[in-house]
């Protein structure tokens, strides 16, 4: 097992293209590390860099403190975990996790005493003698790891392994990666496009956009404090709204009224003019599903919804708004570089399951202003962070 140092890594290709622009990321020994982003933000660049199928064009690999800059794949001691796991049909479950023992012609006795032991970790016992072909993903999923342990691999690489899988086995993909990775205790560097992969699986995220690193973070300070428009945006489903905003005399107003706001909050972004305010679905609540009093008035709001979509636990509801031109070009914007779906001026709030439709659909919504993160729109900076 091993750190992995990645120090001021650039990547331009030949043709020039930045596809990674100075990073810097290190990874703990024995933790699970996500780079995600939207394609071509170089994350898979990243990860061949790790591997050393791809040269660096500055900077410093450092694994297990040694620098790897210049040393062949094959003596990296990583271990890739492909997309289709890369097993030999023909070979049995044993002869599977054996391969790379046999290349490095150990005894019988050692192959078989290695076999045994991975196979006991990742309960293969009973498959042993079984081929590929009659696996489940799942199990077939936990042969490529068994490869991967018997030549005590330093680290764990994954390049998007669960990308052609429906989404159902992805659900359970993630888990057993999970839970493996868990037991294991392996240095894992995980690559996906998907933000609820990322969240769910690693200890902590790394965010890309366009060859640059936006956010180091867990997942919950990547939720709850997003440096930018992009994280803010990029993280989390359904996504964070986002709504023109002005703040004066300690309040906030918004297209569909004016809300007190925290004192930190309005000192930091009073004055600033035409700013952009985020705030989660759930941060709203239809006021008729609130306990009695305990609802503070100056912050509710009249909302015409015009889509309910009852999901059994919760409803997401849709409240369209007018805003101008220019803020509606800034959300386009924002929408093209999160590669998230188009950003409508709509809030969608998540509401209660109890809340129920009113004859003219207009509802009473609480909005929680303290959950609020307002940003710099020409930056895309969060004003509010750690607030
Ligand atoms: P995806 O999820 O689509 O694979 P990614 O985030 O993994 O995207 P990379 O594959 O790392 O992105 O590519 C990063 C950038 O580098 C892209 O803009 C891509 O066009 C460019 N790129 C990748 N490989 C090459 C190459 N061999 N020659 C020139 N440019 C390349």
């Amino acid at each position: 097992m091993a750190t992995i140092e990645m120090k001021n890594i650039v990547k331009e290709y030949g043709d020039g293209f930045p596809a990674v622009n100075d990073i810097s990321i290190d990874v703990a020994d024995g933790e699970f590390l996500i780079l995600v982003g939207p394609s071509g933000c170089g994350k898979s660049t990243l990860l061949r860099m790790i591997v050393g199928l791809e040269d660096i064009t500055s900077g410093d690999m450092v694994i297990g403190g040694t620098k790897v800059n210049d040393l062949a794949p094959r003596d990296r001691n990583l271990s890739m975990v492909f997309q289709n796991y890369a097993l030999y049909p023909h070979l049995t479950v044993y002869e599977n996790i054996a391969f790379p023992l046999r290349l490095a012609k150990a005894s019988d006795s050692e192959v078989d005493a290695k076999v045994r032991e991975a196979s006991k970790t990742l309960d293969l016992d009973e498959h042993l003698q079984r081929k590929p072909g009659n696996l489940s993903g799942g199990q077939r999923q936990r042969v490529a790891m068994g490869r991967a342990i018997v030549r005590d691999a330093k680290a764990f690489l994954f390049d998007e392994p669960l990308s052609n899988l429906d989404a159902k086995l992805r659900g359970q993909m993630r888990t057993e990666i999970a839970r493996l990775q868990k037991k294991l205790g392996i240095t894992t560097v995980y690559v996906t496009h998907d933000q609820t992969e990322a969240m769910t699986l690693g200890d902590r995220v790394a965010v890309l956009k366009r060859g640059n690193l936006q956010q180091l973070a867990t997942p919950r300070e990547l939720y709850e404090q997003p440096v930018n428009l992009f994280v803010a945006g990029f993280i989390g489903s359904p996504p964070m709204n986002f709504l023109p905003a002005t703040v004066e005399g300690g309040q906030v107003t918004l297209p569909f009224g004016t809300f007190p706001l925290a004192a930190d909050k309005a000192e930091r972004t009073a004055g600033k003019g035409l700013l952009m305010a985020g705030i989660r679905p759930e941060h709203f609540e239809d006021v008729s599903v609130i306990d009695d009093g305990s609802v503070d008035t100056s912050r509710t709001f009249e909302a015409q919804i015009d889509v309910r979509e009852w999901l059994g636990d919760q409803q997401y509801a849709y409240v369209p708004y007018d805003a101008e031109a220019k803020v509606q070009d800034q959300l386009r914007e924002l929408a093209a570089e999160s590669d998230s779906e188009s950003l409508r001026t709509q809030l969608v709030v998540s509401l209660d399951a109890s809340s129920t439709d009113t004859d003219d659909e207009n509802t009473t919504l609480f909005i929680d202003t303290d959950r609020m993160h307002l940003f710099d729109p020409a930056s895309g900076e969060n004003l509010t962070v750690g607030l």
